[in-house]
C-alpha cells in the first residue's frame, strides 16, 4: 500500500543533510545536530534578553532621544540613524558634540520600528494561524487524488501530524501550505 512507503523527508536545519522525519516537527538529523540547535537557540535567548534590558533601561515618556538609546530601545543600528539624521528624515536636534536627540515619535510613526520589549511580546502572542477558505485548501478527496494515497491514509496523516480541517457540507479542507509540506518530496 501507498501509505506503507510514505516518509517525510527533511533537510536538517543545522547541518543541510537530507533525513527521514519522525514527526511532522523534527527539524534536525541527529542527536549532535539537535544539540547544535539547541546551544544556538540558547546564545540566541541570551542575546535577546541583553536587548531587552538595554530597551527596558531607556528612560519612558522622553520624546527626543539620544542615539546610544535609540539603538537600545528599537534595535536599530548607529548608521542607519545618522543616515537618517544626513538626509533630514527625521526630526533632531543637537545640543553639542555627541548630544544629538532624535526624535521617538518620528522612528515609530515614520518608520514603523516597535520598541524592543513591545516587540519581543508580540513575537511571543504569535500563533500559527492557517488559512482556511477553500480556496487555500485541498479536499480530502483531492489530496488523494494529487498524491495517489487512499483517503483513509489522508485522515490518518491529518489526524498523526494534527493539520487543522474545516467541513463545509460534505467536504472536509485541509490548508495546501500544509498538505504540499507533508507529502513534498
Ligand atoms: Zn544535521
Amino acid at each position: 500500500m501507498a501509505s506503507a512507503k510514505f516518509q517525510i523527508e527533511r533537510k536538517c536545519e543545522i547541518c543541510g543533510k537530507s533525513f527521514i522525519a519522525k514527526t511532522l516537527t523534527s527539524k534536525y538529523c541527529s542527536k549532535n545536530c539537535s544539540q547544535a540547535a539547541y546551544k544556538q537557540r540558547k546564545k540566541e535567548e541570551l542575546l535577546d534578553a541583553l536587548k531587552r534590558e538595554k530597551a527596558a533601561r531607556v528612560p519612558k515618556n522622553q520624546p527626543y532621544l539620544s542615539i546610544a538609546d535609540a539603538t537600545a530601545l528599537f534595535d536599530i543600528g548607529r548608521d542607519s540613524l545618522y543616515r537618517l539624521i544626513r538626509n533630514k528624515q527625521i526630526r533632531y536636534y543637537n545640543l553639542g558634540l555627541r548630544m544629538i536627540r532624535i526624535c521617538k515619535a518620528d522612528l515609530q510613526e515614520r518608520f514603523n520600528l516597535r520598541p524592543y520589549d513591545e516587540r519581543r511580546k508580540e513575537k511571543q502572542s504569535e500563533v500559527k494561524t492557517y488559512r482556511l477558505e477553500p480556496e487555500d485548501c485541498y479536499t480530502i478527496g483531492e489530496i488523494a487524488k494529487k498524491f495517489g494515497i487512499h483517503d483513509s491514509t489522508v485522515y490518518l496523516h491529518i489526524r498523526k501530524y494534527s493539520i487543522p480541517t474545516r467541513q463545509i457540507g460534505n467536504y472536509v479542507y485541509a490548508p495546501k501550505s500544509e498538505i504540499d509540506n507533508l507529502y513534498k518530496h
